[in-house]
C-alpha cells in the first residue's frame, strides 16, 4: 500500500483567530497515493507551504470548499506557485461555481493556469488513482461543498464549514477517516457553523475510524481543542484528536500516526 498523509498547514478559524493568527489558517495538504492536494488555502498557506518544506510545484489539485477568506484568500498565490508562476500549467482547481462569478475569489488571468471543475452535488473526479466525490451541499452563507476523497488507505471524508443538519452523517457515512471544521462551543444563529456538540453528534453518527478536529474559533481555542477531542473520545468511543498547526497525520490502513513534519 502506497504511503498517504494529510498535514495541517493551519488550524485556525473564525474572525478573530484568523485575523490575529491565533492559529494559522492554510487549510491542509493531502498526499493521497502520490495524489497531492491543497485543500481551502486560507491565508498564509504559502507561507506554511514553504515552511514545512512542500512543494507547491508537485501539487495536483487546488480546492475550495467555500468563498469565505479564511478558506479561499491564498487560491491564487498558491495556483501560481503549483504553475511556476504560470510558466507550467497543469493541476486543477476546483471550486463552487459562486467563487469564479460575481466578486470572484480566483482571479481571472490565473485561469488559463490550471484546469477549472466548477463542484456541483453528487459529482465525482477522478485523478490519478484516486476519486473525490462530493456527497451534499452543506447549509452556510455561500456555496459550500466538502468532499470524500477514495484513495488505496480507505476514504476520509472533510466537513466544511456548515450549520448542523440531519442529512450530514448520512452523506459522509462509511468514511474511515474524518477531518471537521469546529468553529464554535455555542451556536450563534447568525454564524452557521458547527459547535462542539453537533461535531460529537456527527462523530457518533458516522462512526469513522478516526476523527480529527480543526478549524478552530476563539471560543473552542478557550475551551482547549485537545480537552474537547478528549470527551468526545470518552463519549463515543471513537478515536478523536485535535489538529494542531503544522501535525501530519499518516494512513496506513491500520492506524494513523500523529507526528509533527
Ligand atoms: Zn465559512
Amino acid at each position: 500500500m502506497k504511503m498517504s498523509s494529510v498535514i495541517f498547514l493551519g488550524t485556525g478559524g473564525g474572525r478573530m483567530v484568523v485575523l490575529n493568527q491565533f492559529r494559522s489558517s492554510g487549510g491542509f495538504w493531502l498526499n493521497l497515493d502520490n495524489v497531492k492536494i491543497l485543500q481551502d488555502p486560507g491565508p498564509g498557506s504559502l507561507v506554511m507551504v514553504h515552511k514545512l518544506k512542500l512543494k507547491p510545484r508537485e501539487l495536483d489539485a487546488i480546492i475550495l470548499s467555500h468563498r469565505h477568506i479564511d478558506h479561499s484568500n491564498d487560491v491564487n498565490v498558491m495556483t501560481e506557485a503549483m504553475t511556476g508562476g504560470g510558466f507550467h500549467p497543469h493541476g486543477k482547481l476546483i471550486t463552487p461555481g459562486d467563487c469564479l462569478n460575481s466578486d470572484p475569489v480566483v482571479l481571472e488571468y490565473i485561469r488559463p493556469m490550471v484546469d477549472i471543475i466548477e463542484i456541483k452535488e453528487g459529482m465525482e473526479i477522478t485523478i490519478g488513482s484516486i476519486k473525490i466525490k462530493y456527497p451534499i451541499k452543506t447549509m452556510h452563507s455561500c456555496d459550500t461543498f466538502g468532499p470524500i476523497y477514495e484513495f488505496s488507505g480507505g476514504k476520509l471524508g472533510y466537513i466544511p464549514d456548515t450549520e448542523y443538519f440531519p442529512e450530514l452523517a448520512g452523506a459522509y457515512k462509511g468514511v474511515d477517516y474524518l477531518v471537521i471544521n469546529v468553529v464554535r462551543m455555542k451556536t450563534d444563529i447568525r454564524i452557521r457553523h458547527l459547535n462542539i456538540s453537533e461535531a460529537e453528534k456527527l462523530v457518533n453518527e458516522i462512526r469513522p475510524k478516526k476523527a480529527i478536529l480543526t478549524h478552530f474559533g476563539l471560543q473552542v481555542l478557550k475551551a482547549s481543542p485537545g480537552l474537547q477531542a478528549k470527551k468526545i473520545t470518552e463519549n463515543t468511543g471513537i478515536d478523536v484528536v485535535a489538529a494542531r498547526d503544522g501535525m501530519k497525520l499518516e494512513f496506513d490502513g491500520r492506524e494513523s500516526l500523529d507526528r509533527w513534519v
